[in-house]
């Protein structure tokens, strides 16, 4: 018979797999503690588990109560709203959903390089209104034949390389951990590129990198001067890594065709009526990872791997 533990759940999870995780376990699940510092660091002082998405910081005064947890589950894979370093010192093992959401991010990736490659979809309220703009949304582009640039060839880079494919897209990837002769290279049918290559040949530019040192301010204005005229740039990734104000100067000069950005250096992002005015921009609240078939994913693996640690 295991021993019952306290897993305190700061932030959504899908109910059934909380349901699972309470038959063994003595289970608080609030998905508005996140937003409640002082109860969160109450309740972190008796968890023996504490599960959470990318909201709840687990550093500082949050971390030091965690004086009796084991496992910290991240709803998600980027670790950076968790101190990693300092929960390995204090013997609390930090385990990811990785994978679990690739397939909706990748999607939401290829959904928003076809929408704006093409650049027809925006149409509606002209079309509604009794006005016909055929002659002016009659020089889109096809996807295929393009390529697709992934920085950051992991999990999320890799299936989105599969479903570009499947498109007719021509993929190339840039990875600071892989050399050219890294063998998923070969097995994925991506090509090495250098990252400055990559940015100059690419016609859709997609990221996906954690946010760390090397990364951060990784798109600033110079960088993205240096894409192809016309290029769609894609973050799925974090804030910091773009630079947002630049990416809208350069969809306004027409130096960039389109953008997608799903992470902001703040979130929610402060509204903005300069980013509701600039063309061929695509903002969404931090979901392209986040889909009913992510959530159950995400949560059962989270679940399962909690419950297999605390045997
Ligand atoms: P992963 O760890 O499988 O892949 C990340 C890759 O980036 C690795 O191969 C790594 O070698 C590479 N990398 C690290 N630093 C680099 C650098 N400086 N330059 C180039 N490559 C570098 O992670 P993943 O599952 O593919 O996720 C990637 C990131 O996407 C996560 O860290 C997270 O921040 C973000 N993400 C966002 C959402 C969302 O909903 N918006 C959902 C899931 C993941």
């Amino acid at each position: 018979m295991t021993i019952r533990t306290r897993i305190v759940i700061s932030e959504f999870m899908d109910e059934r797999a909380v349901a699972q995780l309470a038959a063994a376990h003595d289970v608080l699940y609030d998905p508005l503690l996140v937003d409640d510092m002082p109860r969160l660091i109450t309740e972190a002082r008796e968890a023996g588990v504490l599960i959470v998405r990318n909201r709840t910081q687990v550093r500082d005064a949050l971390l030091a109560a965690l004086g009796k947890c084991k496992v910290v589950g991240r709803l998600g894979v980027g670790l950076d709203n968790i101190d990693v370093g300092d929960c390995e010192a204090r013997g609390i093992e930090v385990i990811p959903a990785t994978g679990a959401n690739a397939l909706s991010v990748a999607e939401y990736v290829i959904a928003s390089s076809m929408l704006l490659l093409r650049g027809a979809f925006a149409s509606t309220p002209a079309v509604a209104s009794g006005q016909w703009p055929r002659a002016a949304l009659s020089n889109g582009r096809e996807t295929a034949g393009r390529t697709l640039g992934i920085i950051g060839f992991g999990s999320i880079g890799q299936t989105t390389a599969r479903l570009a494919q499947g498109l007719g897209m021509k993929v190339i990837a840039f990875d600071a951990m892989l050399n050219p002769g890294a063998a998923v290279f070969a097995s994925t049918g991506v090509e090495f590129a250098s990252l400055d290559a990559l940015v100059g040949e690419a016609d859709v530019v997609t990221l996906h990198v954690p946010l760390a040192d090397s990364t951060r301010g990784l798109f600033h204005a110079a960088r993205i001067a240096a894409m192809k005229k016309g290029a769609v740039l894609i973050n799925t990734s974090r804030g910091h890594i773009v630079d947002l104000p630049a990416v809208a100067a350069a969809l306004r000069s027409g130096h960039l065709g389109g953008a997608a950005i799903d992470v902001f250096d703040m979130e929610p992002l402060p509204a903005d009526i300069s980013l509701q005015n600039c063309p061929n921009l695509l903002l969404s609240p931090h979901i392209s990872g986040v889909s009913l078939e992510a959530n159950e994913r995400v949560s059962f693996m989270i679940a399962n791997k909690v419950l297999e640690r605390l045997k």
